[in-house]
């Protein structure tokens, strides 16, 4: 069976993976002229499976509205004239409701531990080179409230059998020496061992040279301007070639892998995706001095900040904006992350030649990728990964697939069977 797989980042090109390997036959389309060049390209580098709380929970509208009106703040909602905007923000406070949070806080550790163990054995099969460690995850508490809440958090994880270490100052400096020089010491963390951190784009790019040589198509510089259909079915996906041309990709099945995109393809279609774009930031730096940087991945809860080690780089990112598909970065926010590094990890790191990025999270209202199928026959689902999109990836691939070939997928997660609540 034929599949063409819509969209080469990290969901598209782990789905034409595992897809591949199940013996379907899969092309994919992308606009960019190479694999993950959107929101795939300079994630925070996180995998991290210790952090399967949703966004939306129930401490979250407090804290959204002690932030609401400051620029620097670490999520930032911008009231558009957009009823998608607003709809999505309604849904977004009904999921903090508790009995919904500890619904999707367990749906998403039971994808995130079958997503670390499909990217484990992935890398044990493909012997894939790119840029990763796993030395865990320490996560830091700078707020006193929270800070309090660290062994019932620790007792959380290891109900969703999540391996986690309560940490107070001095062994978070154990794990993580370099933090002695943070002019504002922690009060406590959680260490994840298990964790890892991981170039996204260095793994996608690998991945997708592999699956050329096992002669899957990629069709770059293709934009996607339709898709064609007729009576809950597709047909075809029409498409626009650099040069202006446009054509029409036929395939048996489609999977839409287009991250903040994909509402807008499926909405003439009549499929109401619940996915907005959150916009975020990171910056790269490379490393000057190995003793003064973090060898262990770092999420400072306090500011929503995640720092990863990755060879001679310093990837930190953070930040959420909800201001639609506006990609223009904020000179402010970009600031404030070099100043997080500058903070933390004085004289590691040389700010001078840092690389600013932006990306749009497909963030769904619960956190809860959309995996599986559509409302239309042939049409599958593997998108709005938000904030987790590379802890995910090989499991929400591997699990659709699953999926496509009548198999019972092994996490306990709603997919879908094209109905959203
Ligand atoms: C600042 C930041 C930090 C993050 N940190 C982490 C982290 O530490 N750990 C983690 O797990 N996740 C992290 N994420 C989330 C993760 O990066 C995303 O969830 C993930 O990249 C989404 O992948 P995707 O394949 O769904 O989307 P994308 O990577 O955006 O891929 C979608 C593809 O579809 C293509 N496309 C869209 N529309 C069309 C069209 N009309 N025609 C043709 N092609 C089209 C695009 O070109 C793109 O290549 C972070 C995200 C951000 C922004």
């Amino acid at each position: 069976m034929h599949v063409l797989v819509l969209g080469a980042g990290l969901a598209g090109v782990t789905t034409a993976w595992y897809l591949k390997h199940a013996g379907f036959d899969v092309s994919v389309v992308d606009r960019q002229p190479g694999p993950a060049m959107e929101t795939s390209f300079a994630n925070g580098g996180q995998i991290s499976v210790s952090h399967p709380e949703p966004w939306a929970n129930p401490g979250a509208p407090g804290t959204i509205l002690r932030w609401l009106g400051k620029d620097a703040a670490p999520l930032r909602f911008i009231p558009r004239a957009d009823w998608h905007q607003w709809l999505w923000a309604a849904r977004f406070m009904r999921e903090c409701l508790p009995w919904r949070t500890r619904r999707n806080t367990a749906a998403i550790a039971a994808l995130a531990r079958y997503s670390r163990a499909c990217l484990e054995q992935l890398r044990i099969d493909t012997a894939l080179h790119y840029t990763h460690a796993r030395r865990g995850i320490l996560h830091l508490f700078f707020d006193p409230a929270e800070a309090a809440r660290i062994r019932d958090r620790v007792d959380e994880l290891a109900r969703h059998a999540i391996a986690a270490e309560a940490c107070d100052a001095a062994r978070c400096l154990a794990i993580e020496p370099a933090l002695a020089d943070m002019t504002r010491p922690p009060l406590g963390g959680i260490y994840a061992p298990d964790d890892e951190a991981g170039d996204a784009k260095e793994f996608i790019d690998a991945l997708t040279g592999r699956l050329q040589a096992e002669g899957v198509r990629f069709h770059f510089d293709t934009r996607i301007d339709a898709l064609d259909h007729r009576g809950g079915l597709i047909e075809g996906v029409r498409v626009t070639l650099l040069d202006g041309r446009t054509e029409r990709l036929d395939a048996s099945s489609y999977v839409l892998c287009t991250g903040s995109y994909s509402p807008l393809l499926v909405a003439p279609l009549g499929e109401r995706l619940p996915i907005y774009p959150v916009k975020g930031y990171s910056v790269s730096v490379p490393i000057i001095d190995p003793a003064r940087a973090p060898r262990v991945s770092l999420t400072d809860e306090a500011r929503r900040i995640v720092c990863s080690p990755l060879g001679h780089t310093l990837r930190v990112a953070g930040t959420a904006e909800l201001n639609g598909y506006d990609l223009s970065p904020n000179p402010r926010r970009q600031a404030s992350l070099l100043e997080w590094i500058d903070t933390t990890f004085p004289g590691a790191t040389d700010p001078a030649t840092a690389q600013a990025w932006c990306g749009l999270r497909p963030t769904t209202p619960s956190n809860r990728p959309l995996i599986g199928k559509s409302g239309l026959v042939n049409l599958y689902y593997n998108t709005g990964h938000g904030s987790l999109g590379w802890t995910l990836a090989c499991g929400s691939a591997a699990a659709l697939t699953a999926l496509m070939s009548g198999h019972r997928p092994e996490p306990d997660f709603p997919f879908l069977g094209g109905r959203f609540d």
